[in-house]
């Protein structure tokens, strides 16, 4: 949808809740349709090929507005993460149409998704411990929790331990970032000798500062022998896994606990989306569950709740924190129809493509050198020479505010990170975009080169 496009759809959708409004006194003020009506009203799958707008609109009418703002919110949520999870070739596990134990949400982020996956992990492990050792204090129990992610995790991880109130340590990785079955058993090993409990590990699929990714097929069964919740934050690099030349990366995802992606950041939909997976939802929602008299209603564990005489949906209340949740999967449903699945693979393999567009530009030039393998959209480089260079360098790109770049620490070094990130992104960018950096770092070089000169 170009600029022109977008501004005339959205003076329709202005006249559509208009129109809402104006006839809303002769709509039922409660849905009169059963639990689960929404699946069978769409198809089971993500189309391949891009739909229009009006066919997707047209479907709001015919399929959402009858469930009003819930169930349809809910049911929508539900159908649209098990179409994203088709996407993925995720295990039928943790799908809800297979009305097995597993199934998906949307939380607000992926900061939000680690948090959950280790409270549950946290109230799943202490109810297991008291249940051979009955006498044993929660408050005991919790104090000797140990958690485990990469030295590479992003701080959420560590942040979701501070809130979650439990120990964490973070694992050495090997020569390409990634976290490697042998270190964790060891440090698995050493914690249970000192009397700590091993329960939760993150692994990262595509770590923020270099896109590295643990090798899950060798973790997962060191934390499943363990009773190690492993959850996966594939934050960014997950949406990628929709195309099959990424998804072996995915595998060993069946060993997995939980898995979260964040659709905003690699799948064109809006902040804020971040679709988690669990294989046991119960895990999640024991964790979570409250039953207070306001949340209670005739269909009791069907997905709904009366809470202030407004259908809600139970079903997801006790997924997340919030009671009261947006309706997050329309922004799902309307991107993956307008795209389709053809689309968005497409996209992705553009933004691969245009990465390593400027991956060959930084290696032909002697000056630069690559820090990282470059597996998706994210370069790392850096000058030749010390970290000061570099932060110069950055200073000045930043200075002269055409392209943005924020940094990070690899073993150490201080390394310069180009994403290609924008919806509109083209060639010409990544090559204006080189041009200048190199321009900066030219004017650098040569200044230094002037300097030491006069010291000489
Ligand atoms: N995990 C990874 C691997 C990330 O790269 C990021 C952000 O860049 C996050 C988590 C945090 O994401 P959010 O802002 O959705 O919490």
């Amino acid at each position: 949808m170009d600029a022109a496009e977008f501004r005339r759809r959205g003076k329709e959708m202005v006249d559509f809740v208009a129109d809402y409004q104006e006839n809303i006194e002769h709509r039922r003020v409660y849905p009169d349709v059963e639990p689960g009506y929404l699946r069978s009203m769409i198809p089971s799958e993500a189309p391949l090929e891009p739909e229009s707008y009006e066919d997707v609109l047209r479907d709001v009418d015919r399929v959402i507005m009858p469930g009003a703002a819930n169930p349809a919110c809910s049911e929508l949520e539900t159908v649209m993460l098990d179409w994203l999870g088709k996407m993925l070739q995720l295990p039928e596990d943790f799908l809800s149409e297979t009305q097995g134990q597993g199934g998906g949400v949307i939380q607000g982020t992926a900061s939000e998704a680690t948090l959950m996956a280790l409270l549950s992990a946290r109230l799943k492990t202490v109810k297991c411990v008291q249940e051979s050792d009955p006498q044993r204090s929660e408050a005991d129990i919790i104090s000797k929790l140990i958690a485990y992610t990469s030295e590479e995790a992003h701080s959420s991880v560590e942040k979701a331990s501070i809130i979650g109130g439990v120990v964490i340590r973070m694992v050495p990785t090997d020569e390409h970032f990634s976290v490697r079955a042998e270190t964790l058993e060891k440090m698995v090993a050493e914690d249970k000798a000192t009397g700590y409990i091993p329960f939760f590990f993150c692994a990262t699929l595509g770590t923020t500062p270099c896109c590295a990714f643990d090798k899950i097929d060798e973790l997962g069964p060191i934390c499943n022998a363990e009773n190690i919740w492993m959850h996966i934050d594939a934050a960014y690099a997950g949406c990628a896994f929709i195309c099959p030349e990424f998804r072996p990366l995915l595998n060993g995802v069946e060993f997995a606990d939980s898995f979260s992606i964040n659709p905003n950041k690699f799948l064109l939909v809006g902040f804020d989306c971040s679709a988690m997976w669990v294989k046991k939802s119960a895990d999640l929602t024991r964790a979570f569950q409250m039953d207070p008299e306001y949340l209670k209603h005739e269909h009791q564990g069907s997905g709904w709740c009366n809470h202030l005489h407004q259908p809600y949906s139970t079903h997801k209340i006790h997924w997340g924190i919030p009671m009261a949740r947006r309706f997050r999967s329309l922004k799902l449903w309307f991107v993956f129809r307008m795209y389709g699945l053809r689309g968005l693979q497409a996209f992705i393999r553009k933004h691969v493509e245009l990465a390593k567009t400027f991956e060959n530009l930084v290696r032909g030039d002697n000056n630069f050198e690559i820090c990282a393998e470059v597996v998706m959209g994210l370069v790392c480089f850096r000058l030749k020479g010390s970290d000061e260079l570099n932060k110069a360098l950055l200073k000045q790109i930043t200075r002269t505010g055409k392209i943005y770049l924020v940094p990070c620490k690899l073993r150490g070094r201080f390394v310069l990170r180009f994403v290609v990130c924008g919806r509109t992104t083209e060639l010409r960018h990544i090559q204006e975009a080189w041009k200048h950096i190199t321009e900066l770092s030219s004017e650098l070089l040569q200044n230094l080169f002037d300097h030491e000169g006069k010291e000489n």
